[in-house]
């Protein structure tokens, strides 16, 4: 898969500061990341500290805690302990470029209090428009009942982009590949145009994760993640990420998480410890599978396109090619003409994918999509298409053997004529 980042210049200055080897390459800051000898004593991982309530040893200790707001101190359980800690820590470590990271319940909870962080009423929201549908939710709800004004803009649109801008536009939201329709972007452009203008640039790194797109290292200023996907990998925990590039906007961020009353268990926060470990191996194998999954769709009579940004002929490959160090299992295709009566025989057909919201496990999922009427900048099937061509399908592929994928693809396909 692609190349592998070397993570060369490490964090030369970090919100924490567990060391590991500068020059360490993914696998080995994956193994390492996080697990600081305070936190892990004798044994391997950093354990669970179950606690809301932190003792003092004295007076004079509880005080000196109160004047304390540092990372990495005992006060209270809403700061977290050890083990939540050493989960940020790892992310950051991961993350190249990166000063600190915030975690939060979920990777929707990471979306709006990253936002809340950097914009106050008044600004202008800039949001691309194959954003993940919650991401529109929370600009066009919560955010604008507090007074910010989303703008939703063309994701692949580069040259109208600095025309998107006034005065008051303060953060961009970017999304790359899109949810469900997997736009490519030129993000190295977008935050050039963005920091330009002096506006925050925000990132949803779901897809890709540092381990395939270094956000941070491609200009962003901010990269979240649903950590429920990649990071867990195993379907059974749900957080969410944001990692931030200096640390004033670390500080940003950690001060509204705080102050919105953000907290992680650290059972949660072990489980995602664990998942981290062996995150570059499913990785690698889910996006072998995809692109060999991807390549068979295309040659599909009933396929009219596959969209899949490491599949070879897709409108984004050449970007994914120039920006990304990996993909992962997540692709969708769109059905030629069809009907809702046949995409949902095919759906029922599938032995092997559960029908199911998220992605990124280790098991296969399939969901239909249909989004036309969640956009609003740009026209869903795109212009360009066969305008009967818009019924869609998402595959996340998980670690199941590509030929029982396959063979379980095809016996849908059948299943879907024979409607
Ligand atoms: C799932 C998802 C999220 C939200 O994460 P949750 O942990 O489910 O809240 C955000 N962005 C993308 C692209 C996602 O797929």
């Amino acid at each position: 898969m692609g190349r592998r980042p070397g993570h060369a210049q490490g964090n030369r200055r970090s919100a924490l500061s567990g060391k590991i080897p500068e020059n360490s390459g993914t696998g080995t800051r994956l193994v390492n990341a996080g697990r600081r000898e305070e936190w892990t004593g004798p044994v391997v991982n950093p354990p669970i500290w179950r606690a809301s309530t932190h003792l003092y040893a004295n007076e004079a200790d509880r005080k000196a805690a109160q004047g304390n707001n540092a990372d990495g101190q005992f006060y209270y359980g809403r700061r977290g302990a050890p083990t939540q800690w050493a989960l940020c820590e790892a992310l950051t470590q991961i993350e190249p470029g990166a000063f600190g990271t915030v975690i939060y319940p979920s990777g929707t909870a990471a979306i709006v209090q990253a936002l809340m962080a950097v914009l106050r009423p008044g600004d202008v929201l800039l949001v691309t428009d194959n954003a993940y549908e919650p991401t529109r939710n929370i600009a066009s709800g919560i955010l604008k009942r507090f007074g910010v004004e989303p703008r939703y803009f063309d994701p692949l649109d580069v040259e109208g982009f600095a025309g998107k801008f006034c005065e008051r536009t303060k953060a961009v939201m970017l999304e790359s590949p899109g949810s469900l329709t997997m736009e490519v972007q030129d993000v190295p452009a977008l935050a050039a145009i963005a920091r330009d203008k002096g506006a925050v640039t925000l990132l949803d790194n779901t897809w890709a994760s540092p381990l395939g797109f270094p956000a941070l290292e491609r200009g962003c200023d901010i990269s979240l993640m649903s950590l429920t996907k990649h990071v867990s990998g195993h379907s059974d925990v749900m957080m969410g990420s944001a990692s931030a590039r200096d640390e004033r906007l670390y500080r940003r961020l950690r001060r509204t998480a705080q102050q919105m009353g953000n907290v992680v268990s650290p059972d949660d926060a072990a489980l995602m410890l664990r998942g981290l470990r062996t995150m570059q191996v499913r990785l690698d194998r889910e996006a072998e599978t995809a692109g060999e999954i991807a390549t068979w769709l295309e040659s599909r009579q009933e396929v009219a396109h596959v969209l899949c940004p490491i599949l070879p002929g897709f409108p984004g490959h050449a970007l994914w090619k120039r920006d990304f160090t990996g993909g992962c299992g997540l692709l969708s295709f769109v059905l030629k003409g069809g009907t809702e009566a046949g995409r949902a025989a095919f759906v029922d057909a599938l032995e092997l994918f559960g029908i199911g919201y998220s992605w990124g496990g280790f098991e296969s999922l399939v969901i239909p999509f249909d989004p036309a009427d969640i956009r609003s900048a740009t026209p869903w099937p795109p212009a360009s298409w066969n305008n009967e061509d818009r019924l869609g399908v998402r595959l996340s592929i998980g670690l199941e053997d590509p030929a029982d994928l396959i063979a379980d693809l095809s016996r849908a396909f059948a299943a879907m004529e024979s409607v």
